[in-house]
């Protein structure tokens, strides 16, 4: 019997492993902030973690094994996930941390030997970071509309232009680099390419390091980055020559799944802070947790947050059976849409039940709040994935050409009462002969 909404107890016991590491370690270490994040901070107290992850089996779970990850495929990634999701250290201590793991993605599917020796294999052991420089400050929703190119000098690549928010530039060694390469394709979609462009290579200027939310101006990761006639040689070039959307696509798909699953952890972790909170604070009436309104909140963010998770869950295993992002496209579209909404949702509900407390910067839910927002925006805003989900429900649907529907009950009537005439003729007969017998019948007594 398939649908069957149980872990099986093998995997079952890295999930509890996950737990408590989670539990005694990586929540922990992640409250030392800043410390942790710099090289030596890295080597110190994350490279020690990888190694027990590493031990377990549990490094880069999102990859096949041929990649050095575990092939568990994608339910159990999210199931996973759905642990990691609730600190932001995590993914980078599990080896699957944005926007290397996506980064990753596609230099596996489409670079050469060459640069999967430089790039791919240290990527995945966690030696160097990367940044994906696609969007820039003109506008991030519409491809169509950017304008950093690259022009072929002799055998050298010769690069011009901005890009917004790459994230993790100002760490990475390696930029994943969109541009146009190919102004006059008469297919609009063929006129970029994707470059591997080393982040100290002459030319390339981080102009300033964007933050999210608040803190000081020019101190966040993401990197606002300008290419001033960077040169790289031909092989600089991912995959083929004005494929990059196609490229790009393979890396979002993956990436709006792997965030979305992670989001379930989130909204989880909200959830559990706002009944703790319910359960211990009290009024004159009694604790939060008597009164009614608090309880709504809870089954309300309860509901969504399960609905949130099967539908992340589903989405997985339909990767899992079709391996082909692009036949779940629907799905990851209407996940991508769902996440901000519950996750600000149950975020918004639980900073609220903490009160004061809840806004201050003494507790994570701002950071939650904040989180929400980004998960709207970051991988293409919610408008653009709402167009997508309606466009594949609606590919199965043709025009009724009639005045009314094909639905409108006195036309469903009537075919009814065609296709059953004979039946219907029966029924009339019979019920007029019970009526003879019965007329009869009395007229006896
Ligand atoms: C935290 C974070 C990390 C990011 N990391 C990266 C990264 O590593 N690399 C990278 O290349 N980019 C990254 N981005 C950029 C992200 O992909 C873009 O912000 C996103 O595509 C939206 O582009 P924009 O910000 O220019 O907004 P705009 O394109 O200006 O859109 C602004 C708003 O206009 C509306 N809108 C736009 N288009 C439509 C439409 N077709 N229909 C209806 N409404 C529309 C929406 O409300 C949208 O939110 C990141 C963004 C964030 C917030």
């Amino acid at each position: 019997m398939a649908w069957d909404f149980e872990t099986d107890p093998e995997f079952q016991k890295k999930l509890d492993w996950i737990e408590d590491f989670m539990r005694e370690e990586v929540e922990p270490l992640s409250q030392l902030g800043l410390a942790v994040r710099g090289s030596l901070g890295r080597e110190k107290f994350i490279k020690p973690l990888q190694e027990k992850v590493k031990e377990q089996g549990l490094w880069a779970c999102h990859l096949g094994p041929e990649l050095g990850g575990q092939g568990y495929g994608q339910l159990k990634l999210g199931l996973m996930n759905e642990k990691l999701g609730r600190n932001s250290l995590a993914p980078t201590v599990f080896g699957c941390q944005a926007p290397d793991t996506g980064n990753a993605e596609i230099i596996a599917h489409y670079g050469t030997d060459k640069q999967k020796e430089k790039y791919l294999w240290p990527l995945l052991n966690g030696d160097i970071r990367s940044a994906f420089s696609m969007s820039e400050p003109t506008g991030g929703s519409d491809p169509l509309t950017f304008k950093t190119r690259a022009v072929l000098d002799g055998d050298e690549w010769v690069i011009n232009g901005e890009k917004w928010f790459s994230t993790n530039a100002r760490y990475s060694q390696v930029l994943v680099l969109y541009a146009i390469t190919d102004p006059d394709a008469k297919d609009p979609y063929r006129r970029t390419s994707i470059f591997l462009v080393p982040t100290d290579t002459p030319g390339v200027e981080i102009i300033r390091n964007v933050g999210v939310g608040t803190g000081e101006i020019g101190g966040g990761s993401e990197g606002y980055v300008r290419y001033n006639n960077v040169r790289v040689p031909y092989d600089a070039l991912l995959g083929e020559r004005g494929a990059a959307f196609v490229i790009a696509q393979v890396r979002l798909g993956g990436g709006r799944v792997h965030h979305a699953m992670r989001t379930v952890g989130a909204c989880k972790h909200a959830l559990d802070l706002m009944c703790r909170r319910a359960v211990s604070r009290t009024t004159r009436d009694g604790k939060l947790s008597d009164l009614q309104m608090v309880q709504e909140q809870i089954a309300d963010s309860w509901i969504a947050v399960e609905q949130f998770r099967l539908l992340v869950l589903r989405t997985a295993w339909l990767i899992d059976k079709h391996k082909d992002y692009n036949l779940v496209r629907k799905d990851i579209a209407a996940i991508k849409v769902a996440m901000p909404k519950v996750y600000n949702d149950v975020a918004t509900k639980a900073a609220h039940l903490h009160g004061a407390l809840g806004v201050s910067n003494e507790m994570p839910f701002m950071h939650m709040v904040t989180s929400s927002l980004v998960m709207g925006i970051a991988d293409g805003p919610t408008e653009v994935h709402k167009v997508t989900l309606a466009k594949q429900v609606l590919k199965d649907y043709r025009a009724d050409n009639d005045l009314f529907p094909n639905y409108h009950i006195p036309r469903l009537k009537e075919a009814a009462e065609e296709k059953y005439a004979t039946e219907l003729k029966e029924l009339r007969e019979a019920y007029k002969a019970q009526g003879a017998e019965r007329a009869k019948a009395s007229e006896n007594a």
